[in-house]
């Protein structure tokens, strides 16, 4: 067992909590907003008694479960932790400023991870005085559900701080996959500039938003097409991505189709707005 701390309870953070707290670690789940972690707790609560129904889960597994989280607002319950993975919100100078508080807590050997989609692993190790203990660990949304965790190396983490993230991830029931930190490691850099590519096909009239998503789903047995993943996704999150990767790698292939920033500027930003390419409030 391992005692981790799991910083910010949005949407990544409960459901990585969730799987820890499910296979037996301790968690601090922190986070600024006390009606996050609420929310969170809340949500992890459902989605354990989906498990019970599913029978996946036996009702003392998920109270042992529950049991294992404990909420805090102050980053100072990291304290104890050999693990943290930091799942705030997505800005370069939050995170930053995160790192360099944990450093001066937390113990010499513990690991430093951070869920980032986009931001350099790199960078944020520079922030600490262990950047051979600093890693990213991607999860993917839904957490319980998504298998696949991407681990991130920046250019100074250590062979055994991977080694120690890849056993992690494992025991997590997960499949992790190693990738060295380049502007979106390789799932967004594969999967941003296929949404950037369907929507300039819509722009360019190539074809309808459902079109593109029938070709992708029926032609290339998608579970989803790429305009209602980037529905799903946020399109303002589909953008902040792309703008990671059209600057990082001063590559206009990545430029972000002008639909796209269209569509963010008018508000539509897919589900969570209730319309994208498609209208949720039908
Ligand atoms: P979110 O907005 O749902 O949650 C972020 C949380 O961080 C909020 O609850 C906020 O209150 C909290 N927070 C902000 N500042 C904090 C601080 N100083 N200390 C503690 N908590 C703080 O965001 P999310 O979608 O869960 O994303 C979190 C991270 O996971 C981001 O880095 C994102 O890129 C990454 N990620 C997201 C997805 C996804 O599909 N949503 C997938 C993979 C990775």
């Amino acid at each position: 067992m391992t005692q981790v701390a799991v910083v910010g309870a949005g949407t990544m953070g409960n459901g990585i909590a969730h799987v820890f707290a499910q296979h037996g670690h301790a968690v601090a789940l922190i986070d600024v907003d006390r009606a996050q972690l609420d929310k969170a707790l809340k949500t992890i609560r459902g989605n354990m008694d989906r498990q019970v129904k599913k029978q996946t889960l036996t009702e003392a597994q998920r109270d042992a479960a529950l049991a294992r989280i404990a909420p805090a607002v102050d980053l100072e319950a990291a304290r104890g932790a050999t693990l943290v993975v930091e799942a705030a919100s997505e800005q370069p100078a939050l995170k930053f400023e995160i790192f360099r508080a944990l450093d001066g807590l937390v113990g010499a050997d513990t690991i430093l991870a951070s869920n980032t989609s986009s931001i350099s692993i790199t960078e944020i190790a520079a922030r600490t005085g262990r950047a051979d203990r600093v890693i990213g660990m991607h999860f993917m949304n839904p957490v319980p559900v998504m298998t696949l965790v991407e681990v991130i190396r920046g250019l100074a983490t250590s062979d055994a701080t991977t080694a120690a993230v890849m056993d992690l991830a494992r025991a997590l029931g997960k499949t992790p996959v190693e990738a060295r930190d380049y502007p979106g490691f390789v799932a967004n850099r594969v999967l941003m500039p296929m949404i950037n590519e369907a929507i300039f096909c819509v722009m360019e009239g190539v074809a309808e938003p459902e079109a593109v998503d029938t070709v992708m789903k029926l032609g290339m047995n998608h579970p989803l097409g790429p305009l209602a993943l980037a529905d799903l996704i946020g399109l303002d999150v589909c953008l902040a991505i792309l703008e990671v990767l059209h600057r990082g790698f001063g590559d206009d292939k990545y430029r972000p189709c002008p639909l796209l920033r269209k569509m963010v500027a008018a508000g539509r930003m897919g589900r969570k707005s209730g319309r994208g390419f498609y209208d949720y409030n039908k």
